[in-house]
């Protein structure tokens, strides 16, 4: 099964909501409804890294190509 990094960059992130309205399994609102990537999914280091599976990579990638401001990045794990 292809897993998937999927990173928010905080700084470029509007908190517009869209990504986790398109794709709430990935991702949620931070305490600044900035994005961040859901419990199930996140890397130790912090909420806007994670890893997924193919489950979930279609709604990833959607929330992915509607950011207006490309915060989010989803590629493929080696
Ligand atoms: S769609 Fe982009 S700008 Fe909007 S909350 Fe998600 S990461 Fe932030």
């Amino acid at each position: 099964m292809t897993k998937y990094r999927v990173k928010v960059d905080k700084d470029t992130c509007i908190a517009c909501g869209v990504c986790y309205s398109t794709c709430p399994d990935v991702f949620e609102p931070d305490e600044e409804n900035k994005s961040q990537v859901v419990s199930k999914y996140r890397s130790s280091c912090c909420g806007s890294e994670g890893v997924i599976d193919d489950s979930v990579a279609d709604c990833a990638q959607s929330a992915r190509d509607t950011c207006p401001v490309q915060a989010i990045t989803v590629e493929t794990v080696e």
